[in-house]
């Protein structure tokens, strides 16, 4: 058996330890950060949750499960996890109002984020480190682990300020989004579970604003990704003849290139914003005939194949779309077939194009934007998102969705290398998040219901502080 000893302190780890609170006292300065010791918790969450690796291709959820349902129990919301998809769990919290037969509203984030090129990172993309500059760098800090925790303290600062929402609050984190959230919001979206929370207005992710404006989404892109097959004659390579698959391909590419051009012309000269054209990118070719060396190089082969990435506007004309791919970029009468690996809709399933209107007519956008002014911002012209987000199956129901990640002057770093988020602009973006739950579920006009309101006017009779 060890005795046991009591430790000794001697005078170098009394000195060590002096040094070491030196240390952190001149680090503290060198930051140059000066956040409160609130603000400092605050962060220390964000970072906490940027911790927990939920890489793809293999995410595990369960860590951040539990972190997560750690937050919910500390700031005092009803919480619910469930596996549509086992190992996949979606987390809901309820921060219930007291009307409950107002429609809520439904803040949504993804729990996952995609891979990294670790050597490209100039500190480990899971230790959230932050720099001097306050920069807090890893895999998420952007897209969209932000945005999920500045849904909880924003509820967190609300409920301590004795703020009482009248409609109720759901915040929802749900999985594998950065794979096309079959699994996750689809699942979710369209299961019991949440039909029974009648949601009236949903805000999921946007992108960072490189200027002071805060961008926000109203509608995005669909995916069509299809891919071209032609025929044609075989032959000798020294052969010059007509009706060669490649060839006939070749025409299809051309016409293809000068359709991209044309759309991406009017976005350089500002004519319309990235989400207004369809674009497309050829992505793959395949042809010829290989040898464990290369290629066989003295036959034209008999057939080739080109795949495509086209993101549809909402805006787009799809009769036109479908005529060129018919008539010009894969006609039969070129020996050329296409196939479709996915053809997104742009309408819902009502059949209104899903987009969320951000005009007058829309109280939701009325509240959304009025509550960004009150919290300081600016709000740039809204806009269609380039790519696909979770927002798409809740506004594929109708219900109005604006995509939204409050993060100006920050250089748009999403999917990229040394990702990051400053301490200060995340906190701002906090601020945001108070003021849109107050407009959104604090009493207003009359029936309280925006979605009822034909004025849309939501003035809020409550004042409340919610400093740190
Ligand atoms: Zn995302």
């Amino acid at each position: 058996m060890v005795p046991l000893q009591r430790p000794r302190v001697c005078c170098s780890s009394i000195l060590a330890l002096l040094l070491l609170s030196l240390l952190m006292f001149f680090e503290q300065l060198v930051v140059g950060l000066p956040l409160s010791p609130k603000e400092e918790e605050v962060v220390s969450r964000f970072q906490e949750y940027l911790r927990i690796d939920t890489v793809h291709p293999s995410p595990n959820y369960y860590p951040v499960t539990e972190f997560l349902i750690i937050q919910g129990k500390q700031i005092g919301l009803d919480t619910k996890v469930v596996e549509y998809v086992q190992g996949k769990p979606v987390i809901l919290f309820t921060w219930q109002g007291t009307d409950s037969s107002l429609p809520s509203v439904l803040l949504n984030s993804h729990t996952d984020v995609v891979p990294v090129e670790l050597a490209h990172w100039k500190h480990p993309p899971f230790a959230a480190k932050m720099d001097e500059a306050g920069d807090i760098f890893a895999r998420g800090s952007q897209d969209m682990k932000c945005v999920g925790m500045q849904y909880l303290e924003a509820i967190r600062n609300l409920m301590a300020a004795g703020f009482k929402p009248q409609r109720s609050i759901h915040v929802s984190f749900v999985p594998e989004e950065e794979v096309g959230g079959v699994d996750g919001a689809k699942k979710f979206y369209g299961s019991s579970d949440f039909k029974e929370l009648n949601v009236g207005m949903v805000l999921d992710e946007g992108l960072a604003s490189e200027d002071g404006n805060y961008r926000v989404f109203y509608a995005e892109r669909t995916v069509w990704w299809f891919y071209i097959t032609a025929q044609g004659h075989p032959g000798h390579g020294s052969r010059l003849f007509d009706g060669m698959a490649l060839e006939n391909l070749r025409i299809s590419l051309d016409a293809i290139a000068d359709f991209r051009k044309s759309e991406f012309d009017k976005v350089k000269s500002g004519e319309k914003a990235e989400g207004e054209v369809t674009s497309v990118n050829n992505v793959y070719l395949t042809a010829g005939r290989p040898t464990p060396t290369g290629f066989v190089m003295n036959v034209q082969p008999s057939q080739a194949e080109a795949g495509f990435d086209m993101r549809v506007s909402p805006l787009a004309d799809l009769d036109a779309l479908q005529k060129l791919l018919d008539e010009e970029w894969a006609p039969a009468s070129r020996n050329l077939t296409y196939r479709f690996l996915q053809k997104g809709k742009v309408t819902d399933d009502f059949g209104n194009l899903a987009v969320t209107a951000v005009d007058d007519s829309n109280p939701w956008w009325v509240l959304f934007k009025r509550a960004v002014e009150k919290a300081g911002g600016t709000l740039a012209k809204p806009e269609i998102f380039m790519a696909a987000t979770d927002g798409r199956y809740a506004r594929n129901q109708g219900i109005p969705t604006l995509g939204f990640s409050p993060m100006t002057n920050t250089q748009v770093l999403l999917h990229d290398h040394n990702e990051f988020l400053n301490a200060k602009e995340y906190l701002k973006g906090i601020k945001v998040y108070e003021q849109i739950l107050m407009s959104f579920t604090g009493t207003g006009d009359e029936s309280g219901d925006p979605s009822n309101s034909k004025t849309g006017s939501g003035e809020l009779s409550e004042t409340i502080h919610t400093e740190l």
